[in-house]
């Protein structure tokens, strides 16, 4: 008899059974899950399997099998909640691309990529469509497209080009030189409107907007370092 009834599916709390495989099929479908639509779906998981636990549960307990497999399930703050995606560890994603777009195609893409990386934020659209410059690409606009229907690329709310949190969890090996959240820690992204950046010159406190604005509630609009006002 388990602590949830006699359903004869999973006795213990953090064995590997049938409702994690369920997730892992949701994961390995969907690549990129937002965290109320992963909410969802362990609630039903739940209702079917006859188990409570939690979404970060399931999460642990996957990855301690797909580590084998050198895969993880891997967090991503996105403004007051959290997502999740499954990653390869091993392969370089970028060179999956392959497979999808042609080499032409591929070759934009990179351009792009650096362009961003090297900007440590986002780019206009206009820089973007630059870059599709003496490559054969018949509507760069139409191929930008589908690099953001497919999740590498957004633009923000300032109408810049950049990563999407897909791309800054499954590209991450690539992306070390981007700046980090000095409250959450996570890649942060020069993006106008979507980060603080500390205004004492000797200080390089970057904070995304959404931690720092939590951060000011309890700490009136200090800097967590050099403990300026900002
Ligand atoms: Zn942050
Ligand atoms: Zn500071």
């Amino acid at each position: 008899m388990s602590r949830y009834g006699n359903h004869g599916v999973v006795d213990n709390d953090i064995e590997y059974g049938n409702a994690h495989i369920a997730l892992l099929q949701q994961f390995i479908k969907c690549r990129y899950i937002q965290g109320k639509v992963l909410t969802a779906m362990v609630n039903e998981i739940n209702r079917i399997h006859h188990h409570k636990y939690t979404p970060i549960e399931y999460v642990n307990t996957i990855n301690q099998y797909i580590a084998d497999y050198s895969m993880k399930i891997r967090q991503i703050k996105n403004n007051e909640s959290f997502d999740f995606a499954i990653v390869n560890l091993k392969s370089d994603e970028l060179s999956k691309l392959a497979s999808n777009y042609s080499n032409e195609a591929i070759s934009f893409f990179r351009n792009i990529f650096n362009k961003i990386l090297e900007s440590k934020g986002g780019i206009k659209r206009s820089e973007a469509f630059e870059l599709s410059r003496g490559l054969k690409i018949n509507d760069p606009d139409l191929q930008l497209q589908s690099f953001i229907e497919d999740g590498w690329f957004r633009f923000s709310e300032s109408r810049y080009l950049t990563f999407s949190n897909r791309a800054l969890m499954d590209l991450e090996p690539l992306l070390r030189d981007l700046n980090e959240c000095s409250l959450c820690h996570s890649k942060l992204l020069i993006v106008k409107d979507e980060f603080i950046k500390c205004p004492n010159n000797e200080c390089d406190t970057l904070m995304h907007n959404y931690c720092a604005r939590r951060w000011f509630e309890s700490h009136k609009n200090i800097c967590p370092n050099c403990k300026n006002r900002i």
